[in-house]
């Protein structure tokens, strides 16, 4: 797949730990993802073990825990790695104990504060040292503006997280990144730090405390899923189960390209094949195979049960092998060995 390539691997036996990234790969809005707990028990039983690692600055991780244990995931507070906490650490390492943060966003991220020993605030008037912003429903205008006026005044600002939208029933909201940018328009400059992925923080301070020593990043968004491994230098499988769908994967630019593809969490559990290239434009994984041919990646699908898996990790790698084909994710399946 990408320049880490696949070669014959299995994950459950490859990586001693995933990352699980939360909405889009275990459940969407309330409803658990297909197979999700199913496959996370089964890697458990051979001892993989995992991180719940998620941006959602406005949740604490009790509240997230709680989440996964009712959805029939077993997760304890310590596995719950949020961009609020990764926030805080950046804060705790820079500030003394008990300084004043003006926090704005939702519990998590008092909690989280609290949490490394600092004092959340919620107005000027305690002459906060730091903002740390990240996303809450109930965030207000009176918030911002004390944000953006503590920022001008010299405060260090960190964002928990940049993510410009927001699933919700129906469609798409403004997310953290939105509120971000409203304080940086008003107070003339962006945050200090970024603690959430793609940024390093969160990365980090999840593999510091799942103690991975081989780990695997575990997503369905590019930007930041994949990217924030990527960054770092760490291994990552993309699921089929949320934001990205394959064109989109097809497309990805170099940066956001997943080590590992798979439909969902059931791919920790399946050995994932090599793919070859001849070195004329045709990739090949088990019996299926993928060209660039006049705009558009014509696949072969394989016979069984991954097929169509390996086809679209064939044309993965041949968009990706061709960046200036603009193949847009044009797809044309010569046949299928589906039954
Ligand atoms: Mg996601």
């Amino acid at each position: 797949m990408s320049d880490q390539r696949a070669v014959g691997i299995l994950p459950v036996d490859e990586f001693d730990v995933a990352l699980l990234d939360l909405d889009g790969v275990i459940y969407i809005g309330p409803h658990l993802v297909d197979h999700a707990d199913g496959a996370i028990a089964l890697a458990r039983e051979r001892g993989m073990r995992f991180g719940f690692v998620t941006n959602n600055a406005s949740r604490t991780p009790e509240d997230v825990a709680a989440h996964l244990c009712e959805l029939g995931i077993g997760a304890s507070v310590d596995d719950v790695v949020t961009s609020s906490q990764a926030g805080a650490h950046v804060l705790a390492q820079r500030l003394d104990a008990d300084t004043a943060v003006l926090a704005v966003g939702g519990p998590g991220v008092d909690a989280a504060l609290l949490e490394f020993g600092l004092r959340p605030v919620r107005s000027l008037e305690a002459q906060p040292a730091a903002v740390m912003q990240g996303f809450g429903r109930d965030v207000q205008w009176r918030d911002l503006a004390d944000a953006s006026v503590a920022v001008r005044r010299g405060a260090y600002w960190v964002a928990t997280n940049l993510d410009a939208t927001l699933p919700i029933p129906g469609g798409r909201a403004p997310g953290n990144g939105m509120l971000v940018a409203a304080v940086a328009q008003a107070a003339g400059r962006g945050p200090d730090a970024v603690a959430g992925k793609p940024h390093a923080p969160l990365m980090r301070d999840s593999i510091d405390r799942l103690q991975a020593r081989r780990p695997l990043v575990v997503g369905d968004r590019l930007d930041t899923d994949i990217e924030g491994a990527d960054r770092l230098g760490i291994p990552s499988l993309l699921v089929m189960t949320g934001v990205t769908d394959v064109a989109t994967a097809m497309s990805a630019p170099a940066g956001q390209r997943p080590t590992l593809l798979a439909r969902d969490l059931r791919g920790l559990l399946e050995r994932h094949p090599s793919i070859d290239g001849d070195g004329r434009g045709c990739w090949s994984a088990r019996s299926s195979r993928a060209r660039v041919e006049e705009g558009a990646v014509v696949v072969r699908v394989g016979r069984g049960n991954d097929g169509w898996m390996d086809a679209l990790r064939c044309a993965c790698a041949a968009s990706w092998a061709t960046p200036d084909a603009d193949i847009g994710g044009a797809v044309r399946v010569l046949s299928s060995g589906m039954p």
